[in-house]
């Protein structure tokens, strides 16, 4: 399997990172060994002073599928969760200080946190999600702000890599991502349902 990530799919997010708002979706991808489940901890990675959570509703593919039509995308999907995609900030902004890839700041053991795995009736409608760090709540994201749809992404994504059974894709983060301490306890819902809580150790 693998895991396809989004960047700076909200508007506020982009500004905050003083990115430009991307006319095309931005990607890229993390190895499977960077998934955290169950609720097992982060382990803080020892190349990093600055370690960022970016909490993102995050889909399982349920289908092969490759130049998937927008109008059929979401037939794709099987499950959603929300997940946490950690950044070694101070890494990323070394590395693309320098053009070159952040794929250590993004792929690194730990570096994709998942939560449980649910179903919705109806994938269309505008879904809200929240990220809370050491019970204060860090970031609030609607779909309805992305500025590519699940059914762009998925469309998108699979002109370039055949999408599999079992792929995960990180949808992007809201505005209001932040460093984390070692000890901290971060928790995610997807529309008030609690679906993943793990520390950071
Ligand atoms: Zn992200």
């Amino acid at each position: 399997m693998k895991i396809i990530c989004i960047g700076r799919n909200y508007v506020d997010h982009a500004k905050e990172l003083n990115n430009p708002v991307p006319e095309e979706p931005v990607i890229f991808m993390k190895p499977q060994t960077a998934l955290v489940v169950n609720g097992k901890p982060l382990f803080y990675p020892n190349f990093s002073k600055s370690v960022h959570y970016e909490g993102e509703l995050v889909l399982k593919i349920g289908k092969n599928g490759r130049h998937v039509n927008e109008q059929f995308a979401l037939k794709y999907v099987e499950e959603i969760t929300i997940g946490v995609d950690f950044t070694a900030r101070d890494v990323q902004s070394r590395l693309k200080e320098k053009g070159l890839p952040w794929e250590i700041s993004k792929g690194f053991d730990g570096a994709a946190a998942i939560g449980k795995w649910i179903t919705l009736e109806d994938w269309s409608k505008p879904i809200d999600f929240t990220l809370s760090k050491n019970g204060k709540v860090v970031q609030q994201g609607d779909t309805a702000d992305m500025i590519f749809s699940f059914a762009q992404i998925i469309s998108y994504v699979s002109q370039f890599f055949t999408l599999q059974m079992g792929d995960y894709i990180f949808t992007g983060t809201p505005a209001g991502v932040g460093e984390v301490q070692i000890g901290d306890q971060l928790k995610g819902s997807i529309q008030g349902t609690p679906l993943l809580s793990f520390y950071v150790r």
